[in-house]
């Protein structure tokens, strides 16, 4: 039989720019969600990695504390087997791939196997980690031009490498990358060569990342200012006289969640509103949904959907109380090859301002429409109009209190409950999560509901830590009410902040009066 050979794939050299992942570009974001293989290392982040297609397969090529990086040749050599596999494979590189990032030799293995690949430039930190701290690499009146060197050699490669002299005269800014382990023999090299002991010089850690962190001095004493900080790579060393604007350009240190990673367990497609809000409020958002929403599966559940569902005639009222609830609602009807007209006779409930946004988006107005979001906010808004025998239908998720049943029926009316959804925990992993809490890396966890405390115990606990609340000791914890406190506290979590008003203003609010050198641990 005639064998044909699979087609090839193709491999995407991507740059992931410096670590604040709003820094990668729209190109290499599409790139990354629509791998099949993604191949990254430390530099390009694990919250870019969220944005994986599910099922993608990650491997790590970076180091780690128990063994060394993946050598060069072995990773090109495997982009070039799992192209040849047929996979759409995305490198992720940090910074820009062609800025020390040795995609000439990863491209040059493709193109000898006739491998198709795109490099897609990324935001390098060489210019990227100085512009977080308040300095511009080229400047009107101080640097017009840059020059971005490695120092990355050992001294004698060094000299062979760089002409000091050269480089000592040119009049722009000098970047160094990879250099802080030669700090004291840059510097030296330079005053050596003519540039004047006071030149200032900025040393940025971490760019961008909630890690960021940023000495300055002087050529003369930059070396011992490391020295006494402890400061480590990765840095970008910043020489020259932009150095100088930081006083006055300093910004993304003074934003109010500054230097925060925080934690946001919402479910997937509720969490994009907190994690913008920290964001812009200069806090690096790390999302890990503990929570997921999905049709009913108990047979239960949807033999009782089925029968409300099939029996519009039996209903006066039809209760609605969250977004969420509004578009399982017509996914059911859809289910059933319902149709909304079978409902025209009976009136409809919503509860809160988003849920009847949510209506409307399928032109529906509600009947009535309750202005607080709780079950109590609907009995009032409901009860001048409710008369006793007349029947209701509480469409609502399967965790929701029978509270507004009980009253209802207490007052004479016959209450169905149908569970619209169900919560579950999602089965994915994150082993970076887990990682990252143990290095104290998460400074703030972040709990919008009691189901997102118990869920992400849980999940812990299936990734293998043993004393997940042990675990979050690390974190401060802020919840959005007093019931998610409360059972944050009874699972024997230390809780730090709870929201005035149960909503995400209140919790970017309380999250902001949080102390930053608290450590609870
Ligand atoms: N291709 C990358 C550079 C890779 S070389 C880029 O364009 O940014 C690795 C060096 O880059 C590190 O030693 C450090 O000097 C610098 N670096 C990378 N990310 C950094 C960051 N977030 N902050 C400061 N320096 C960084």
């Amino acid at each position: 039989m005639e064998q044909h050979p699979r087609p090839k794939g193709v491999v995407y050299l991507v740059g992931a720019g410096p670590g604040d992942a709003g820094l990668i570009t729209v190109k290499g974001l599409r790139c990354l969600q629509e791998a099949d293989v993604v191949v990254y290392d430390r530099l390009a982040g694990p919250r870019l990695m969220q944005y994986a297609k599910r099922g993608a397969r990650k491997i790590y090529v970076g180091k780690l504390p128990d063994r060394h990086a993946m050598k060069q040749e072995d990773i090109n050599r495997l982009l070039v087997e799992l192209a040849l596999e047929g996979h759409t494979v995305t490198r992720l590189k940090g910074g820009d791939p062609c800025v020390f990032g040795r995609v000439g030799e990863e491209a040059a293995l493709l193109a000898e196997h006739g491998i198709r690949y795109e490099i897609v430039p990324g935001v390098t930190s060489a210019v990227a980690a100085p512009a977080y701290a308040g300095i511009p690499v080229t400047h009107r009146n101080r640097a017009s031009s840059f020059c971005v060197v490695t120092g990355h050699e050992s001294p004698d490669k060094l000299d062979e490498m760089i002409e000091w002299d050269k480089l000592t005269q040119a009049t722009g800014t000098l970047l160094f990358l990879m250099g802080v382990a030669k700090l004291r023999y840059i510097a030296e090299r330079l005053m050596a060569h003519g540039r004047a002991p006071d030149t200032p010089v900025a040393l940025v850690r971490w760019g961008t990342r909630a890690e960021q962190a940023t000495i300055t001095g002087t050529l003369a004493t930059i070396a011992d200012e490391a020295e006494r900080a402890g400061f480590a790579s990765p840095a970008v060393i910043v020489v020259g006289e932009v150095v100088l604007e930081r006083e006055r350009l300093q910004w993304a240190e003074r934003r109010p969640l500054f230097g925060r990673r925080v934690l946001v367990t919402r479910a997937r497609d509720q969490a994009s509103e907190l994690t913008r809000r920290i964001e812009d409020a200069g806090g690096e958002a790390y999302e890990y949904p503990v929570i997921e929403l999905r049709m009913p599966e108990s047979p239960a559940s949807r033999e009782a959907l089925s029968q409300a569902l099939t029996r519009p005639d039996a209903y006066d009222w039809l209760v609605l109380t969250s977004v969420n609830g509004v578009r399982f609602w017509f996914r059911h009807l859809r289910e059933h090859g319902a149709d909304i007209r079978q409902w025209a006779h009976v009136r409809i409930v919503s509860v809160g301002p988003k849920t009847t946004e949510a209506l409307r988006e399928y032109g529906i107005q509600p009947d009535i429409a309750a202005a607080q979001f709780s079950q109590e906010g609907v009995w009032e808004a409901l009860r001048p109009h409710a008369a006793a025998g007349q029947r209701a239908l509480l469409a609502r998720g399967d965790l929701s209190r029978p509270w507004l049943r009980k009253t209802m029926e207490a007052h004479g009316l016959h209450a169905d409950e149908v569970d619209l959804y169900e919560t579950v925990l999602p089965e994915e992993d994150d082993p970076e999560l887990v990682e990252m809490l143990e290095q104290q890396m998460i400074h703030i966890v972040t709990f919008t509901s009691s189901s997102t405390v118990t869920n992400l115990l849980a999940a812990l606990r299936r990734m293998g830590m043993d004393d997940p609340a042990q675990a979050l000791r690390g974190a401060q914890i802020a919840c959005i009410g007093e019931i998610t406190a409360r059972t944050a506290r009874e699972a024997g979590l230390h809780v730090d902040a709870t929201a005035a008003s149960s909503t995400i203003d209140g919790l970017m609010e309380a999250m902001l009066e949080l102390d930053k050198e608290k450590k609870t641990v």
